[in-house]
């Protein structure tokens, strides 16, 4: 993903623009409509989106759910908690929200985490466990390794120096999505290597500089990576390793981790009856669940508040679609995207009648269109409903396929799906960590996605023509053209898929 020819203007410059122009504007707008309202109706499109952008309590939900309940990883009793908070939200709008258990394979959540340099200096190592790995026996005291980038080369490399060892792994600064995705992809191969090393512990080093710590999950495939792992401040991991350069360097770690067999959590969605095909459906999602470091305000609490803003406008406004509109907040994502693959699979008899399935999950920043997730044939239906709202120029569509959110098992059951393209400004650099809190989130780009949001969930749920559901043969050749199979395959997806225990099967 790469959006580096967008131009990004700073928070502060946007926020004092909106300020100064944008209410003016809006209150000599609104006045206008009002007076136009006496004669003709507006057109709903244009009623919801200019509700989007007045005075909503969008950044209030936000400020409850990020401040009031905090990080949220699935399985915790915040997640827990968080699921309560957004049934009660709906209830509070007049909706009934069903609340869909569902079951994951496996827990995983940290306990503390603790680490220092013992020789030939002392100082504390500020270090926090990934997702995903076991925990030390207790407080462990071994020598530290250089593994370099921790390929099987590297770790062969060190021979039997890395069996008993803290190896550290080197990583480059994350700047990009691109880079991102490689950090996700060399866990795979870092973990087997680590373990065949018979390494007693592996010191990621921070893709983020200034002390930045995250959660960066080492098993992508929801079992538990034998190694116990912690990604390492990012100047605490040179210091090690250029002591390490010179001479012995012992270190004594202690990670502790909850893990533990299958487990329940729950979605919350709420719907609008459709007026005339209450049978056929539109969805629109974002996961309820984060990382606890941080609060999870641009991963993803933002657009949770962005969703449920949304069904607080259809019913304050009294207007129903011709289809049903579903209102998603799912959780599981962090763990695997469990959430919504397990909506799908409860929902499998309605796939069928599914329009459109969308999700936004990429924070707060400039939405500049939407990834067709390998159909070509939505983008007209996709312009055709972002028209009330083309001011904001979100036409930036792409035809990739996304393999990440919540979209993925709306993908592979040939439902049309759609996920936000946005700036990877604020998102990317808090991505997963300490610093993704309320004051990150723009607010000015979030209101103006809203506004989108609604006319986009607007045309597909009212549209007279709908796009039909792919066929398996049809989903296999997409994901081949869109070469998501490779990603499935590094991923440890693909196989479900095979077998039919995920996707459509014929
Ligand atoms: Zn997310």
């Amino acid at each position: 993903m790469n959006h580096s020819q967008h131009t990004l203007k700073t928070h502060k410059s946007y926020h004092v623009w909106y300020r100064r122009l944008m209410f003016p504007r809006f209150f000599c707008c609104a006045v206008a409509a009002i007076l136009l309202v006496a004669q003709t109706p507006q057109p709903v499109p244009e009623r919801l989106a200019a509700r989007a952008l007045g005075d909503t309590p969008i950044f209030d939900d936000l400020k409850e759910l990020c401040d009031g309940v905090g990080g949220r990883p699935t399985g915790s009793p915040a997640a827990q908690k968080a699921v309560e908070w957004a049934a009660a939200k709906f209830r509070a709008m007049g909706l009934a929200p069903s609340v869909e258990p569902f079951r994951i394979p496996k827990l995983w959540l940290p306990i503390s985490a603790e680490a220092a340099a013992i020789a030939p200096a002392q100082f504390p190592i500020r270090l926090a466990a990934a997702p995903f790995s076991a925990s030390t026996p207790g407080a462990i005291e071994a020598p530290l390794v250089d593994a370099g980038e921790g390929t099987a080369a590297d770790f062969s490399a060190l021979g039997s120096r890395a069996r008993g060892a803290i190896a550290l792994v080197h990583s480059g600064e994350m700047k990009t999505f691109d880079d991102l995705f490689a950090e996700y992809l060399r866990n795979g191969s870092l973990a087997a290597a680590a373990e065949k090393a018979g390494a007693a512990a592996l010191f990621l080093e921070s893709t983020r500089p200034r002390g930045l710590l995250y959660r960066h999950p080492i098993g992508l495939d929801g079992s538990i990576v034998p190694v116990p792992t912690a990604i390492v401040g990012r100047e605490h991991a040179e210091r090690l390793a250029r002591l390490a350069a010179k001479g012995d360097v012992r270190v004594r770690v202690n990670l502790r981790n909850k893990t533990g067999g299958e487990y329940e959590s729950q979605n919350v969605v709420a719907e609008i009856r459709g007026r005339e095909k209450p049978g056929e459906i539109v969805l629109i999602g974002a996961h309820l669940d984060s990382w606890d470091l941080g609060t999870g305000a641009e991963d993803n609490g933002v657009n949770v508040a962005l969703v449920l803003d949304l069904a607080r406008a259809f019913k304050q406004l009294g207007i129903a679609p011709r289809r049903t509109v579903r209102f998603a907040p799912f959780t599981g994502e962090e763990q695997g995207m469990w959430g919504s693959r397990r909506y799908v699979e409860r929902h499998r008899a309605e796939l069928d009648n599914f329009a459109a399935a969308m999700t936004f999950d990429t924070g707060s920043g400039r939405l500049l269109g939407f990834y067709l997730n390998g159909r070509e044939d939505l983008r007209a239906p996709v312009n055709d409903a972002l028209r009330p709202v083309s001011s904001f120029a979100a036409g930036d569509h792409l035809i990739d396929a996304i393999d990440g959110t919540d979209n993925f098992d709306f993908l592979l059951s040939g439902v049309p799906n759609l996920v936000g393209i946005q700036d990877p400004i604020p998102y990317l650099p808090d991505y997963h960590a300490e610093s993704d809190t309320f004051d990150r989130v723009n607010q000015r780009e979030e209101k103006i996605t809203g506004a989108i949001a609604a006319a986009l969930l607007w045309g597909f749920a009212d549209s007279p023509q709908r796009l039909p559901r792919q066929t398996r043969a049809q989903v296999e050749k997409l994901l081949s053209d869109t070469k998501l199979d490779e990603q499935m395959k590094a991923f440890g997806q693909w196989d479900d898929w095979k077998s039919g225990r995920r996707g459509i099967f014929q």
